[in-house]
């Protein structure tokens, strides 16, 4: 029998200068918390110059005339709920074919009525936070009580009403040790894809402490270690695929060996172990993470229509209210920078993952200020010259 390994990791289908695989679209920074590590840094209300309506509208018919494959869309904030036209948006670019994800905060506009609506307009998938395993730690990052409880059960109405469930969680030292219960829980909730979020200091997060490059390179290994439990997204940590494509070239019962187990990955392995026996979870064969990056396939869009890279990387490349989204997205100079890993500074210019990896640009900008530069958040010492 012919077995077949799957690639560690996914390619996308098509040129990335072209168009993005993925545009997250803030269409609003209005939102009722006040999260400790907000990127948006978020205000209780909404900015008159936000995209209209009928902005909102043609930016989706924008997204939608790449063509097939259409990239997905997910709109966020602050709190996207707080758009009075979500259903309208949703539904406008589900017609336009569009696959339409939504990422909430959890309040009390967070009800199983709007769910509903929003899943008839059309809307698949929903993503909610969860940055600790219990109320105590999550409340205090997002900076109110009770919506550690009040996450668990939006989490359950998501799933009942037929969405897609993603969980992010954003690591910090302080949380870092509590990731094995969230794993119990996010694998408790059906979750679909667990993203994990490498801090980025920026907004609101400049105000915690993010792992160190060392500490990170343990995570991203126990991450690996779990993903055949849930499909995993590294966010702002790219060289996951480079541990994906390292890892995928050794034996399984020599893993330790070539890659040696560090107290904190052995900590994270222990409690998960403890955490997670006699449960059985469900395993499948594990998703190779894919292979995009600021810019490179991935774009963002802000509340008042500025484009950028990434939402964690402020350098702006142009207002879709001027310009088209696809002539920001092909013509911008940066943009077209962030994809030539050979314009890369460091070691990930001259690393040999760098067309598949190319660093975490966010971290680079804001630790340097150069978005090109190299990243900090990753220990790798490249072994080839380029
Ligand atoms: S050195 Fe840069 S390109 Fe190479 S794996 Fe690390 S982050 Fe990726």
């Amino acid at each position: 029998m012919t077995v077949v390994h799957a690639p560690p990791v996914r390619l996308m289908h098509h040129d990335a200068a072209e168009r993005p695989f993925i545009v997250i679209w803030e269409v609003t920074r209005a939102c009722q918390l006040v999260c400790t590590h907000c990127r948006a840094d978020a205000i209780r209300s909404r900015n008159p110059f936000e995209l209209t309506t009928d902005e909102g509208r043609r930016l989706l018919d924008d997204l939608a005339s790449f063509g097939a494959p259409r990239p997905l869309v997910v709109l966020t904030g602050g709190d996207p709920f707080e758009r009075p036209d979500l259903p309208e948006l949703v539904a406008h670019g589900t017609k336009l074919g569009l696959s339409m994800a939504l990422s909430p905060s959890v309040t009390d506009r967070l009800t199983r009525e709007v769910l509903v609506e929003l899943h008839d307009a059309g809307a698949k998938a929903i993503s909610l936070s969860l940055d600790g395993a219990s109320a105590q730690t999550h409340d205090s990052f997002r900076g109110v009580d009770g919506v550690f409880d009040a996450t668990m059960e939006a989490a359950r109405m998501v799933r009942e009403v037929g969405y897609r469930l993603q969980i992010n969680t954003t690591v910090t030292r302080n949380t870092v040790h509590e990731l094995p219960e969230i794993l119990k829980t996010v694998l408790e909730l059906g979750t679909t894809l667990w993203s994990v979020f490498f801090l980025v200091p920026t907004g609101r997060g400049k105000l915690l402490e993010p792992l160190t490059a060392a500490e990170e390179e343990e995570v991203l290994h126990w991450l690996h270690d779990v993903s055949a439990l849930v499909a995993i997204k590294a966010t702002e940590a790219p060289h996951y695929r480079r541990i994906a494509i390292q890892r995928a070239g050794v034996d399984e019962d020599s893993l330790d060996d070539v890659f040696p187990v560090g107290p904190l990955r052995a900590e994270l392995r222990h409690n998960t172990e403890e955490l997670l026996s006699g449960h059985e979870p469900r395993r499948r064969h594990p998703r190779a993470p894919i292979d995009v990056n600021s810019g490179r396939g991935f774009a963002f869009v802000d509340h008042v229509g500025m484009v950028y890279p990434s939402g964690f990387l402020p350098v702006s490349v142009g207002p879709v209210r001027d310009q088209s989204f696809p002539e920001i997205y092909r013509d911008s100079l940066l943009l077209q920078e962030l994809r030539d890993p050979d314009a890369f500074g460091g070691r990930c210019g001259q690393c040999e993952f760098r067309t598949v990896c190319g660093g975490s640009r966010s971290h680079a900008y804001a630790t340097s200020g150069d978005p090109l530069a190299e990243d900090p958040s990753c220990l790798y010492q490249p072994v080839v010259s380029a």
